[in-house]
């Protein structure tokens, strides 16, 4: 069926009323739900959430939007939010990882103070609450294979079957449990599983495996424990011990949660936290998953995790993304229990809003162009005032050295224009940015290839600043360097990593690798820009004017060349797409 052109409107409309609503924290649902539960005294009136991540890897932008949840739920209730690592899995899990996500964390803004914990430092507990388990008759240890405890869970439409082991005596279970623990049995050799049910609908309560030997080194415990607990036995129980009362997760989870009620209510628990779930982020042209983001980094699509074409908030980082354009994002978007994918757009939107009312204005150009101003007097150098920040008159403003040869953009010539090119082309006048009207009189091109090497053009001396005393116009200003005076830098312009905007739906025979964007990276060696970067410091952003918001390499920054990369365009798609609507 097709929506009619006003139809399609009023739809996008009303999802945009939707989403000013969602904007306003406390009207998110889960807010609705925490704030009722206020209301009616529940946990005493307290609210206490944490951010969760396994250390498997670096955080992305989805989690962002977890971060900014549970702290900013925790803030508008006067509650706290915890940080805690879940990591159960020693094979998958690294100290890099976990200073690398703390280091996320704090930079985003938030603040656990001293509730920074460890599922790992739980591993004795969850070890006497298995016992517990066992001595209730409700979990036993299976000596069945990994294959076989596959094999015997059944599926969505037919029921599992239940293991021979499963009826063992306590006492034999007990000593069994003891002796995987005591590193007596190889890896795959028992497991400990709850004793829930094998014909039961939900596939996790079809006796879920809550223990498992693996005789490797843990990133914390070192080699205390050769048995691990699965991650959705230490999740729930973690949350319990630390007095989480709203656990708040992703969708997937949500099959999860009665397993997590029926751990809690048989180990008789105080603590019952609920848990609430609310649907994952999903970008445009990139991926979420940490198992593919691994895949990039380790068969070198990118250079590392903070590759500034990363979804990884290292990466947004490195890239020129600001906090607060970051948090702001996770604000428009809201909180929703149903799946959807939020437009690339929308983030780079977020960034030039915040970057437009800060960033200090500069000149810098790509492609440089020579042009020889033939009437300007050799030697001559004339500081002329720009302005900082047009959005900010506290900023001030700075001198830009003007003189003889400058730069232009190489695009910014066309020798024979096209009708709607209204920029420099033989014969035609044009405004330097705060400096003079230029006339182009001559081009010189290597005489083999026909390329244009330099420009000669003349100068109106009675323009300085911008303006012609006889009142006469031009159709365009361009930005420039003077190249006497210029610094060489390295620019890299980045765009989208994938070609297709969902990258994990996959037609047959690929997989999301074959939609990675080959020119997601241009390189620019020897661009040209005005001497007050001199001692721009790591991070630091810029507009370079009429080509976008470029920022300071935090790690190519040394030697003599500094390094920026292209945050964002200064094109705004996103804004358009909303005026259309
Ligand atoms: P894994 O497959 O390794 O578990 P994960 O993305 O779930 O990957 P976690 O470290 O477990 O990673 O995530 C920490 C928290 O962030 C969890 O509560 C999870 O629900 C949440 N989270 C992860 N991805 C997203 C996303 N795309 N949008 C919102 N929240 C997310
Ligand atoms: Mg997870």
């Amino acid at each position: 069926m097709f929506l009619s052109r006003a139809g399609l409107s009023r739809r996008c409309k009303s999802k945009l009323v939707m989403e000013e609503r969602d904007r306003v924290p406390a009207a998110n649902f889960i807010a609705a739900i925490i704030s009722a539960d206020i209301k009616a005294n529940k946990n005493d009136g307290k609210v206490m959430t944490r951010f969760p991540p396994e250390p498997n890897g670096y955080l992305h932008i989805g989690h962002a939007k977890s971060i900014c949840l549970n702290f900013g739920l925790a803030e508008i209730f006067n509650g706290v939010c915890n940080l805690r690592f879940d990591d159960t899995n020693p094979i998958k899990e690294e100290q890099e990882y976990i200073d690398s996500i703390l280091e996320d964390v704090q930079w985003l803004g938030f603040d656990w103070e001293n509730r920074l914990y460890f599922a790992s430092d739980y591993f004795a507990r969850f070890c006497e609450f298995a016992v517990i388990l066992i001595k209730k008759g409700k979990a036993y240890v299976d000596s069945l294979s990994a294959d076989e405890i596959r094999e015997y869970r059944g599926t969505l439409t037919n029921p599992g079957k239940e293991s021979p082991y499963r009826n063992r005596t306590i006492e034999e279970n007990l000593d069994l449990f003891e002796r995987m623990k005591d590193g007596e049995f190889p890896d795959g050799t028992h497991v400990l599983r709850a004793k829930i049910d094998m014909t039961s609908g939900n596939l996790n309560l079809r006796d879920p495996v809550i223990y498992r030997i693996l005789h490797a080194r843990h990133h914390r415990t070192d080699d205390t424990w050769c048995i691990y607990p699965m991650y959705d036995f230490a999740h729930g129980q973690s949350d319990s011990i630390e007095g989480i009362t709203h656990s708040i997760c992703t969708l997937e989870f949500e099959d999860h949660r009665p397993l997590y009620d029926w751990f809690i209510d048989e180990l008789e628990l105080d603590c019952h936290p609920q848990q609430i779930e609310f649907a994952r982020l999903n970008l445009t042209y990139t991926i979420m998953s940490k198992r593919k983001l691994v895949r990039l980094v380790t068969d070198g699509y990118v250079k590392g995790w903070d590759d500034p074409r990363m979804p990884t908030i290292s990466g947004l980082r490195r890239r020129g993304y600001t906090p607060e354009s970051i948090r702001d994002f996770c604000d428009r978007i809201g909180v929703a229990k149903k799946e959807s994918m939020v437009d690339m757009a929308l983030l780079e939107h977020c960034l030039r809003e915040d970057l437009n009312k800060r960033a200090p204005r500069v000149m810098a150009v790509l492609k440089p162009l020579k042009v020889i101003i033939e009437n300007y007097p050799a030697g001559k150098v004339e500081e002329l005032d720009a302005v900082n920040n047009p959005e900010d008159p506290a900023a001030g403003s700075r001198k830009v050295p003007f003189s003889r040869e400058l730069y232009i953009e190489k695009d910014d010539f066309m020798e024979e224009p096209p009708k709607k090119f209204f920029r420099l082309a033989p014969g035609r006048e044009v405004r330097l940015r705060y400096g003079y009207f230029i006339t182009c009189v001559d081009v010189k091109k290597d005489a083999a290839t026909g390329e244009i090497l330099e420009l000669r053009c003349l100068y109106d001396p009675e323009t300085k600043g911008g303006n012609a005393p006889d009142g006469r116009k031009v159709k365009a200003t361009l930005h420039w360097v003077s190249a006497n005076h210029a610094l060489e830098a390295e620019v890299r312009l980045y765009s989208h990593l994938f070609t297709r905007e969902n990258p994990a739906d996959a037609e047959e025979g690929k997989d999301f690798t074959s939609y990675i964007n080959e020119e997601s990276l241009e390189v620019l060696p020897n661009c040209q820009v005005e001497p007050s970067l001199k001692d721009a410091e790591p991070e630091s952003i810029y507009q370079f004017e009429r080509l976008g918001y470029f920022c300071v390499d935090r790690h190519d920054c040394t030697g003599e060349k500094p390094v920026f990369n292209r945050s964002v365009t200064l094109r705004d798609t996103w804004a358009r797409m909303q005026k259309k609507v």
